[in-house]
């Protein structure tokens, strides 16, 4: 019997190593035959990598785009980084956190270079339309609709889809849109603080059917929402990072939910959004800015087929490149469990908005929002907060100009009265470079602990 045991164990040994082998050589093989037969792709995988390996002293970077130097590409330096290689810091340079850049996702995709690399053919999808005839990649769309389900951010079933070129594009969209069937001019409001696109963009584009009227707490108040309403609700709102709800409710008043920063990055989720117009962009999500590229989910089919006509009207739908590039970068998303980027951008927004309320804290001249904790859908828990800028206010009463205060700091803001509020308020942004946000928080520390009686820092 022991003697049976044995061969068998021997036999299973044998056929285990037999296998591994065949695997092993196979795979090597494959990989062989694979790099063998790369023809033309070799020297565009050759140049991208080339560009890529220049060192920039971690503090800038090359690009295939960039400017060249005796064949050598040049690096970009991150602000306040300046030399041939990015190497030398400049000492007095001012902590410029005003634009809503989210390069802070920048290392995500250092660490994932090789999954969300792309190389395009020359002929690739040169045609105006798919096969199918339309503008829109059925696969994007559908790795969309994943993300959104992993994310669980919003409910996607029963809703259309609609590309943009970003979601400003679609913010102006979804104002044709729900503008141009109305019989009387269409208000449109947004309650402050609000993100200043709404107004500049409303008023440049202005048409018969709808202008901008301003704050929507005002209309409210003023009991003066009759005709029909556009309210843009930003939630999570830029500038404060709170959870919004429409402020005004009725028959005529329409709501466009732009939901840039509904992501687990910025916001505890309570529920998925399951508003009749959401917007949502990549720039947000992935950090991909420079791409231009978002969508909505609308409810309404003549809602949907205007911003449809709309973005026909405009541009024949959004890049085919674009696309692509949105495709590839979804996929990387989505692999695995598809929730490493929620925690990685999650982890690093949190870690941020911390360290900023941990100076703040000391002071008695500045204050900060206070976002309360909530449950978040995503985590399945209670969560801190983590939101994409600091809306800071100047309390001394002397201070009516709070960003001409943090400039004598050397730190840039956005000015208070751009969202429509008080100019006691400054927009700071978290969503740079480690290297801004470091110098953001050095040049805070300074003007903190030159308050007096905060020497602890
Ligand atoms: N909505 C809000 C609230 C934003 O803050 C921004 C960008 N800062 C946008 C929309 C525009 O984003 P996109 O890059 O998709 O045009």
């Amino acid at each position: 019997m022991a003697k049976f045991k044995g061969f068998l164990f021997g036999l299973f040994l044998v056929g285990s190593i037999a296998l591994n082998i065949f695997f092993l050589t196979n795979n090597l093989y494959a990989g062989y035959v694979n790099k063998q037969q790369l023809s033309w792709s070799q020297r565009a995988a050759a140049e991208a990598e080339a560009v890529a390996s220049v060192s920039c002293s971690g503090h800038g970077i090359t690009y295939l785009d960039g400017l060249f130097l005796d064949g050598k590409p040049v690096c970009e330096c991150n602000s306040c980084y300046g030399g041939p290689t990015c190497s030398h810091f400049l000492p007095d340079c001012v902590a410029n956190a005003d634009s809503g850049d989210p390069l802070f996702l920048e290392p995500f995709w250092m660490q994932h270079a090789e999954s969300s690399a792309l190389l395009v053919a020359g002929w690739h999808r040169m045609s105006y339309g798919f096969a199918d005839q339309s503008s829109m990649s059925q696969v994007l769309q559908n790795h969309i609709l994943k993300v959104h389900s992993i994310s669980r951010n919003a409910i996607t079933k029963g809703k259309y889809l609609v590309f943009g070129a970003g979601s400003t594009q679609l913010l102006s969209a979804a104002v044709f849109a729900l503008s141009l069937n109305s019989s009387s001019l269409a208000r449109v409001v947004a309650a402050s603080p609000y993100y200043p696109v709404y107004k500049t963009q409303t008023d440049f584009f202005e048409t018969a059917h709808f202008e901008f009227q301003g704050d929507a707490l005002l209309m409210k108040r003023s009991s003066n929402s009759t005709g029909n309403v556009i309210e843009f609700v930003t939630s999570p709102n830029n500038p404060d990072g709170l959870l919004r709800k429409a402020v005004l409710q009725g028959s005529s008043v329409n709501a466009i939910y732009d939901h840039a920063y509904y992501w687990p990055h910025f916001t505890a989720i309570p529920a998925p959004a399951d508003e009749d117009v959401m917007i949502f962009t990549i720039s947000k999500l992935t950090g991909h800015a420079g791409s231009r590229f978002g969508w909505a989910l609308v409810k309404d089919e003549v809602v949907y087929l205007n911003m449809l006509k709309y973005m026909q009207l405009a541009e024949l739908g959004v890049s085919r490149d674009t696309q692509l590039r949105a495709l590839q970068l979804l996929k990387v998303v989505l692999e695995g469990d598809g929730r490493e980027i929620f925690h990685f951008a999650y982890e690093k927004m949190r870690d941020r908005w911390e360290n900023i309320s941990q100076i703040v804290s000391l002071s008695k001249r500045y204050t900060i929002q206070d976002i309360p904790p909530q449950y978040c859908n995503f985590f399945e828990k209670v969560r801190g907060p983590s939101p994409a800028y600091v809306w800071l206010k100047c309390e001394r009463e002397e201070d009516t100009n709070c960003n001409a205060v943090l400039r004598g700091a050397n730190i840039i803001g956005r000015l208070g009265s751009l969202f429509n509020a008080s100019d006691r308020y400054v927009r700071l942004s978290l969503l740079k470079r480690d290297d801004d946000f470091n110098l953001l928080l050095y040049r805070l520390k300074e003007l903190v602990s030159k308050e007096g009686g905060a020497e602890t820092l």
